[in-house]
């Protein structure tokens, strides 16, 4: 079994990825993916990853967490574990002459749309969260299909449990605001579930702040000044069940009201803080995945009656 390392630097929203076109016989030919390499002889995986990360990128990195170990199985190839880092910080200036790819930044809202392994989605997807470390273990067939992913965290088993980033008080509403709960409330939830973060707005590539949008009588989702952007909305909506597959989450608590993560109640449409029976996009999009979604005024049923 051969060990590997791979780590994605991000910085301003933007990942360093490496387009793999330049080596013969790369089994990641035409892919793009972060920064890494086999570990050398007496070496750990964080002396390997700062190796590689300097050798590759000229960057040294300054901050480097371990969050994950991946399981490469394949009839194609020797099993791989591949230690997985996340950086934010680094020294120097990046190398333009890589002999393995071509190294560019790309930014996180168009990072999917890149080719690349259909396992490193599900990691991908899982660095930007405050989950746990986890083990994935990822099969492929002989064409290079994901035919099985296996996602466990380290720790206590919790159960995790979808969370509007805004409850957890990442700026991320429309205004550059935030909607926290309770400090009570959320160190009670903590210690019962591993929460993960998830904005639909934010990964439907929408900005921060954003003109407010409500859902409209026909259905579809417009701003204030009248552009549609159901599309962003529903692109969202759609990233957030994939977070539910990847982490095996069956609940969400969202935030009331929003047109994405309102449940049972939204504004209706005409921007007069007027409040209507409807249901936000991701709430919606998520009940018909099989979550089960409640807002925040209802988490009594997962907390106990000191902290309700
Ligand atoms: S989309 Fe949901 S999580 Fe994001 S700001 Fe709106 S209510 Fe909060």
């Amino acid at each position: 079994m051969k060990n590997t390392t791979l780590c994605y630097i991000e910085q301003n929203g933007q990942y360093l990825m490496m387009h793999r076109v330049k080596k013969v016989g790369d089994c990641n030919r035409d892919k793009w993916i972060g920064i890494g390499g086999h570990l050398e002889e007496y070496e750990s995986p964080y002396d390997c990853i700062l190796r590689e990360a300097k050798e590759e990128t000229g960057l040294t990195l300054t901050d480097c967490a371990y969050r994950g170990l991946v399981s490469f199985c394949s009839p194609n190839y020797e099993t791989e574990q591949m230690h997985l880092f996340f950086a934010h910080t680094f020294e120097g200036s990046l190398r333009e002459d890589c002999e393995e790819g071509d190294l560019q930044w790309i930014s996180r809202e168009h990072l999917m749309d890149l080719p690349m392994w259909e396992g490193d989605r599900i990691f991908l997807n899982l660095l930007p969260q405050d989950v746990p470390f986890f083990l994935l273990k990822l099969v492929y067939d002989a064409d290079g299909n994901l035919i099985s992913h296996d996602l466990h965290f380290t720790g206590e088993a919790r159960e995790p449990l979808l969370i509007s980033a805004c409850l957890l008080g990442s700026p991320c509403r429309y205004d550059g605001k935030t909607k926290p709960l309770s400090e009570t409330v959320l160190q009670d939830l903590s210690a019962r579930y591993t929460l993960i973060p998830v904005c639909a707005e934010i990964l439907g590539g929408l900005p921060t702040p954003r003109i407010p949008a409500e859902i409209q009588p026909d259905g579809r989702v417009r701003r204030q000044d009248g552009e549609d952007v159901t599309d962003a909305y529903l692109r969202g909506a759609n990233e957030v069940c994939r977070y539910a597959d990847i982490t095996d989450a069956k609940t969400a608590i969202l935030k009331a009201r929003s047109p994405s993560c309102g449940m049972g109640t939204v504004y209706d449409g005409s921007f007069t803080a007027t409040l209507c029976k409807n249901s936000g996009v991701t709430a919606r999009m998520l009940t018909e995945h099989g979550i089960r979604v409640l807002t925040e005024a209802q988490l009594s049923s997962l907390l106990p009656d000191e902290s309700r």
